[in-house]
């Protein structure tokens, strides 16, 4: 997985349009959904409304389109021009599929074009230009809007198209599966910005800040460990989820009462129940946590484990920090453990989440 530098740093970047940057990060303005390279000569966005990637694939999957300006789709240097007509035309009707007719009457070849992307961005030409839909749709469903609508408004015919469109992105087809035998993934909005969640018709199995990782790899992660489709959709634990995720954010609850399904290396899995041990509002060092694993030892590979930690709050790796009494790191970002931490010992209160998800 690439790493990005410190917020700081890439905020720095960014504001001076500091070009040596390009290629090392992205970022999306949450505001207008473009994604641009730390370069871009653009109005520079507050800070609070930017997302940072590290690929262009990543911000692509998350919904972001990209700027018009910096290009950020093409590699560090002047696209070819063949290559932005495509792109150009992709963003004008991104609803629309390009065949290889099409391709051909813009004077471009079809397999030079899939060449070309596939080397400079490690995706098709088509993979892009689903990206481009389904990021689209994706980042609608987010705000809240009915699947259906946004199935038919992105030229899918059916709800079933566009889940059809959607596994064929982001997993195998649900087929004859049953749906217990699919995780569904939903947005889940919150005071700390959106979450993403995966739930089986008994587990939770995935809660995550959504900057922290890519949707498809997380996806793919669940997979993985699943053998099952992942599809966009709400099950009964998603909706108790959000439920005490809501009281949570209020300060009213305490314990969660989900069950979680959290597969991986057995060291790794008594990590994680070991955390959950951790009570409410209380803090262990990552040392604390390796003595009582009665691996004093084994520290950095408890670290580790903590930061894979799949399931953010209700696995409550924000509990641990370092020795020295500094928070140390946090996949979803240091200013949410900050957060979390600051919520669960009475010294932050959030009401009800600004745009509640149905
Ligand atoms: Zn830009």
């Amino acid at each position: 997985m690439l790493t990005l530098p410190p917020p700081s740093e890439m905020e720095r970047a960014y504001r001076q349009s500091n070009s040596s940057y390009d290629g090392v990060f992205y970022l999306g303005v949450r505001t207008t959904g473009i994604f641009c390279r730390p370069s871009c000569g653009a109005r520079k966005p507050m800070p609070k409304n930017v997302v940072y990637f590290a690929t262009p694939r990543e911000a692509l999957f998350a919904g972001y389109r990209p700027c018009r300006r910096c290009r950020p789709m093409t590699a560090v240097g002047q696209p070819p021009a063949w290559v932005e007509k495509l792109i150009d035309e992709v963003d004008r009707n991104p609803q629309r599929r390009l065949t290889d007719t099409d391709i051909r009457s813009l004077g471009v070849d079809p397999t030079r074009a899939r060449r070309f992307f596939r080397k400079n961005h490690g995706i098709t030409f088509q993979a892009y230009c689903r990206s481009r839909r389904l990021g689209r749709a994706l980042e609608q469903i987010r705000r809240g809007e009915r699947l259906d609508d946004v199935a038919l408004g992105h030229g899918y015919d059916s709800h079933s198209g566009f889940r059809d469109a959607f596994s064929r992105t982001f997993g195998k087809p649900p087929g004859k599966a049953r749906s217990t035998d699919c995780i569904s993934v939903a947005w889940i909005e919150s005071p700390l910005g959106p979450l993403i969640a995966g739930a089986s018709d008994k587990n939770l199995v995935l809660l995550e800040f959504t900057e922290r990782r890519m949707l498809e790899t997380q996806f793919a992660t669940l997979r993985r460990h699943f053998k099952c489709p992942v599809i966009p959709g709400e099950n009964s634990v998603l909706a108790r989820l959000r439920h005490e995720l809501t009281l949570y954010f209020k300060g009213e609850l305490r314990k969660f009462t989900i069950p979680l399904d959290f597969p991986g290396s057995p060291f790794q899995e008594r990590v994680w129940k070991e955390l959950q041990k951790i009570p409410y509002g209380k803090t262990v060092s990552y040392e604390d946590l390796a003595r009582k694993m009665g691996t004093p030892h084994a520290q950095r590979a408890v670290g580790h484990s903590n930061g894979l930690n799949r399931v953010a709050i209700l696995i409550p790796c924000h509990r641990v920090i370092n020795k020295n009494g500094l928070l140390g790191g946090y996949g979803g970002g240091l200013w949410r453990k900050q957060a979390l931490l600051e919520m669960e010992r009475g010294k932050r209160k959030y009401g009800q989440p600004e745009h509640p998800a149905r």
